[in-house]
């Protein structure tokens, strides 16, 4: 049996070392299985790639794809799983945040057949910005209302799963990607195992707070239609309440005459539903460049140098 360990690297050359090392270890002590390590180098600026190579040099598992630019982190993981041959695989970050000591019980869970995957949760959020958690907690809550596929709170990206769901992972070629959502889709059995939250071992982490607000927006606009839905139910909302108020007005007026006054409340309106409109022109243009993008069928990632034979570009 094969288990294929696909590691999307970004800048990450001062944690590779200790990444690799504690990989090494871990691996080695699991001698039932046969390993190919794929990192994917994302058009990292630092020492990455050469230390890719050197290590590619020192240890046969070892594989490597380098992009031609930086893709992101959804790019790299999907280049992975088009390219791992193993029976098994899991996506792991190279900082050990994903740490490679779960790997034997992972495999022990899925050993006993009645799991297809076994995914990580993180318990807690220990040692993350306030505001960053808060958000997520938001996130994930409002992602479970509004979209069909389930998804976990804490989930990470490593996990490790049998080979009909990476097939899966790869049918799904679509280029607006979101990995959380794209587990869920597939289905299939999961279990999840918790786990404390590791902070990385060097290096910085290549989310600011606004790449994961538009990260989360991703998520949301690529997993739901809520926004839609909310769109037409504001405009049927504005229509509901305009009917009742022409109504009110006319009685009104017959009531009482009609003195001319109102004009700043009428201005006041006039701007608030065209602020409505202009929003929810807005969010169907998130819709219409998401098509958009999908049309255009461009590759997902541009691979300039590996040491793998007949890559998969996809
Ligand atoms: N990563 C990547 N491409 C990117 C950004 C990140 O391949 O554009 C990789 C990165 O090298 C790491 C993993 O994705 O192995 C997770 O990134 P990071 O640790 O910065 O994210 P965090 O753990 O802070 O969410
Ligand atoms: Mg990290």
């Amino acid at each position: 049996m094969k288990i294929s360990l696909i590691i999307p690297c970004y800048n990450e050359a001062e944690a590779l070392p200790t990444f690799y090392g504690e990989l090494d270890r871990v691996t080695r002590e699991m001698s039932d299985y046969e390993f190919e390590l794929l990192f994917i180098d994302d058009g990292s600026k630092d020492k990455t790639l050469e230390i890719l190579k050197e290590k590619a040099a020192q240890d046969s598992r070892v594989t490597y794809i380098s992009f031609s630019r930086n893709f992101g982190k959804e790019a790299a993981m999907y280049a992975g799983f088009c390219n791992v041959t193993g029976d098994y695989a899991a996506t792991m970050d190279a900082d050990m945040q994903d740490p490679p000591s779960l790997l034997p019980e992972m495999m022990k869970i899925l050993e006993t057949g009645e799991y297809d995957s076994v995914a990580t949760r993180r318990e807690t959020r220990k040692g993350e910005p306030k505001v960053r958690s808060f958000f997520a907690r938001r996130f994930y809550k409002l992602m479970k209302r509004i979209s069909d596929v389930d998804i976990v709170d804490g989930a990470r990206d490593f996990r490790l799963m049998k080979r009909s769901m990476v097939d899966s992972i790869v049918s799904m070629s679509e280029s607006n990607r979101f990995s959380k959502g794209i587990f869920g889709w597939i289905g299939f059995k999961t279990y999840w195992l918790p786990y404390e939250n590791v902070e990385r071992v060097a290096g910085k982490s290549k989310w600011s707070f606004w790449k994961l607000l538009k990260y989360s927006f991703e998520g949301i606009f690529n997993f739901s239609d809520a926004p839609l839905k909310f769109a037409s139910w504001t405009g049927f909302f504005f229509m509901f309440v305009s009917l009742v108020m022409t109504l009110v007005v006319f009685i009104r007026t017959l009531a009482f005459g009609d003195p001319v006054s109102g004009w700043p409340s009428l201005v006041c309106i006039i701007l608030f539903v065209g602020g409505v409109q202009l929003f929810c022109l807005g969010v169907i243009g998130q819709y219409i460049s998401k098509i958009y993008k999908e049309t255009k069928r461009r590759p997902q990632y541009i691979v300039a140098q590996t040491n793998k034979e007949d890559i998969v570009k996809k």
